[in-house]
């Protein structure tokens, strides 16, 4: 005769086996007791646009660090209609700090086709939602389940993790097969729309994640879903594909000062397109650079240098000088605005 562990813990690869209820009821109830009051749970409670902002700056960010930004900018834009009436500049400004521009201007482009094209209002199905602009299947879902109660997981690390230790899943879940068989199973749990909570189930198994199945150091003692689980060793799951060396880059930019003001240029690429950096040297620089830094851009460790320029004869039409008050209101990537700001504090020492 099947143990009952071990028909609990078969339950998830085989949802039909039928103790599925008890699964989500064990993490929706420990959900309830112990999820953290994060403002976009509860200030707005749960609405689309909430949603979407703090999805949006969580994709690469720290969730301490995210707090105090959503704030700020649900007061600044409290609805999608504000967002999508506000100038880039704005909205750049609002953002700085939270590094990967391409966000915000991604949350601006939706606002603003949502007003443009549907009143303002947020379709509930993920198809709609991923039509538009900047939304990709991770915030579509998130939108859908969080806001609409929708039965679809919104696949981030943490769903990817606790996936793979519940099932014991030992293969690559970084690779298209992988990603594909989590992704089913996570689909396989939901409960179906007529039941209703599929909403709070992806909160609560993202959530588990988070404080509980954390990467390192899982809390197995503790874990709401510990009867269910298959993982021998969950420490070493899900298991990843041998990783890309990072990549040393120099990047060396110059310190241009003329009456008080400083030259800054606007970046025209893919990578902080509409941002004001320092400019960019055309000739690499050997020595002592005034000011150096390393920040990490995807599997790249950049060295910013920063020495003395010269003041151009014409400037480029991408250049303009800013003073001092205005280089506080200017949109800077962060390793550009921490190379300023010791370079002003070395000027005034
Ligand atoms: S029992 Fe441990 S490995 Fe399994 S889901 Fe809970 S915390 Fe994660």
């Amino acid at each position: 005769m099947t143990s009952p562990i071990k028909h609990h813990r078969d339950a998830l690869a085989n949802p039909f086996l039928g103790c599925l209820r008890e699964f989500r009821s064990a993490l929706a109830d420990w959900f309830l007791e112990n999820g953290r009051d994060l403002p976009w749970r509860t200030e707005p409670p749960r609405d689309p646009y909430g949603v979407l902002v703090s999805e949006m700056m969580l994709q690469q960010t720290q969730v301490a660090t995210v707090i105090a930004y959503f704030r700020r900018w649900m007061e600044r834009f409290p609805d999608v209609r504000a967002l999508a009436a506000a100038p880039e500049n704005d909205v750049l400004h609002a953002w700085q700090g939270l590094g990967y521009y391409s966000r915000a201007r991604n949350l601006h482009a939706a606002a603003r086709a949502l007003v443009r094209e549907n009143g303002g209002v947020f379709p509930r199905e993920v198809e709609a939602l991923r039509a538009l602009p900047g939304i990709g299947p991770y915030t579509a879902a998130a939108i859908a389940t969080f806001a609409f109660d929708e039965p679809v997981p919104p696949v981030d690390a943490n769903i990817i993790r606790v996936t793979a230790r519940l099932l014991d899943f030992r293969k690559p879940a970084d690779d298209a097969a992988g990603g594909l068989a989590l992704r089913s199973a996570a689909q396989a749990w939901q409960p179906c729309l007529e039941e209703g909570g599929a909403g709070l189930f992806n909160e609560a198994l993202m959530e588990l994640g988070a404080l509980v199945c954390t990467p390192r150091a899982p809390r197995c003692h503790d874990c709401p879903v510990r009867l269910f689980c298959q993982a021998e060793e969950p420490e070493t799951l899900p298991l990843k594909r041998p990783r890309p060396k990072t990549v040393e880059m120099e990047e060396h930019c110059g310190w241009i000062v003329q009456e008080g003001r400083v030259l800054l240029e606007q970046q025209t690429g893919k990578r902080w397109r509409g941002l004001w950096r320092l400019p960019l040297l055309t000739e690499p620089h050997s020595g002592q650079p005034l000011a150096s830094l390393y920040y990490p851009f995807t599997h790249h460790r950049v060295h910013l240098c920063v020495f003395p320029g010269t003041t151009p004869l014409f400037l480029a039409e991408n250049q303009r000088w800013f003073t001092l008050a205005e280089l506080e209101a200017a949109p800077m990537p962060a390793p550009h605005r921490r190379a300023l700001q010791k370079l002003l504090a070395e000027d005034n020492g």
